[in-house]
């Protein structure tokens, strides 16, 4: 099936309107006719290929909700009128470890929603900058918000996730004090989560401009990272921080935070490495420096049981698809409250 899609035709070209083909669902595929797509940073970094690898034409976009318009014959867990979402993960191998434990977003195999190859045309998956999508029932998530809602729920299928999984696996819970870097629509979420698990949170942020936001969004407290002041306050008081900016950076003043045995978890990912670090920062107090990557199938579906469960969503503005340019060049200089959403009806204009 031909279908409208927005997407680009190499690094240096702007996004534009473009036909695609999807295949027809098969036994085991559930059809989506996306309602909205979130705008990730990635989409960014993938399409201009700060990256590296990205294959064209790209079409960006794993933040999709929308309903089921079709399912394959042997589909049982949705049918057609069903609210779901897709998010940053479309297929995996379905037998390594990782996928055992339902960490499929850790699967060698993994299959990216854009921009990992496949046999279908064009030899790469295709996003949700788009009409429709075709996955398997595996990768399809329920959404139990009202539906009054779907727009603002989209970004919670890779900002969501993103930031929900380290703050599980660290176990950030009451008593814990934990900081949030970089309150953009990663980071925004992570205020927002981190405070339903009931942690005391502290947004970490370059924008005097966002302060009074944060607090909304439910931070406890904010510091203005530029302000030595401010973050000498904080000295070895965290128990968590979760980095998520999209540019290279100091991690030291981060580090230095951080109480006995903390640990920074880097979720945001920049083209370019951060400077190189001090072995004081982590020896002194026996900190750690980790990672962590969006999250797997069973734990996405438990992220949106539970926002829905806390009435969470994201802050979202509407945009069409010919304002997706305009957005990428607002979400670069950091001018973004705090998602942007794609109403994918648009598309057809
Ligand atoms: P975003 O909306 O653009 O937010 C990034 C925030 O970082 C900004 O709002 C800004 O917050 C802060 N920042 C500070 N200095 C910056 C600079 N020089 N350039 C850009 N941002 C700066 O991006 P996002 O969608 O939340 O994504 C954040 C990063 O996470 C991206 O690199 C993205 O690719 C990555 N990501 C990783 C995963 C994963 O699985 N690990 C998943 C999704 C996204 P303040 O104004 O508060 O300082
Ligand atoms: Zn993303
Ligand atoms: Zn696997």
């Amino acid at each position: 099936m031909t279908i409208k899609a927005y997407g680009a035709r190499s690094s240096d070209r702007p996004l534009e309107s473009m036909d695609i083909t999807r295949r027809a669902p098969g036994a085991h595929d559930v059809q989506i006719d996306i309602a909205y797509c979130g705008v990730c940073h990635s989409d960014l970094h993938q399409v201009r290929a700060e990256w590296g690898g990205t294959l064209y034409p790209c079409v960006p976009g794993h933040e999709i909700v929308g309903r089921v318009s079709s399912v394959g014959q042997d589909v049982s867990g949705f049918k057609p009128g069903d609210l779901v979402g897709i998010g940053c993960i479309v297929d995996s191998c379905r037998h390594c470890a990782d996928c055992g434990e339902g960490l499929e977003n850790y699967c060698d195999h993994m299959v990216g929603t854009y921009n990992s190859p496949t046999t279908e045309a064009p030899g790469h998956t295709l996003g949700g900058y788009a009409q429709q999508i075709v996955v398997h029932e595996r990768y399809v998530l329920r959404i139990r918000h009202p539906e009054a809602q779907l727009a603002a729920v989209a970004p919670l299928l890779c900002a969501g996730i993103t930031t929900y999984s380290p703050l599980r696996h660290w176990k950030v819970g009451p008593g814990h004090k934990v900081g949030v870097v970089g309150i953009g629509g990663l980071g925004h979420m992570g205020i927002k989560l981190a405070h339903a698990m009931g942690a005391h949170v502290i947004a970490l942020t370059t924008s005097e401009s966002k302060r009074e936001a944060a607090l909304a969004l439910g931070a406890d407290e904010v510091v203005v990272t530029r302000h030595a002041a401010e973050m000498a306050a904080h000295a070895t008081s965290f128990d968590f921080i979760l980095n998520t900016v999209a540019a290279p950076h100091d991690l030291d003043p981060f580090l230095q935070l951080l109480r006995r045995d903390g640990t920074m978890t880097l979720v945001g990912a920049p083209a370019t490495p951060h400077p190189a670090l001090q072995v004081f920062s982590f020896i002194m107090k026996r900190r750690s420096l980790a990672g962590s990557m969006i999250g797997g199938i069973p734990e996405t579906q438990e992220m949106l049981d539970f926002c829905a469960a806390h009435g969470i969503v994201a802050d979202i503005e509407m945009i069409r698809a010919d304002e997706i340019e305009a957005a990428y060049a607002r979400m670069l200089n950091g001018d973004v409250k705090y998602r942007f959403v794609i109403d994918n009806a648009t598309l057809a204009a």
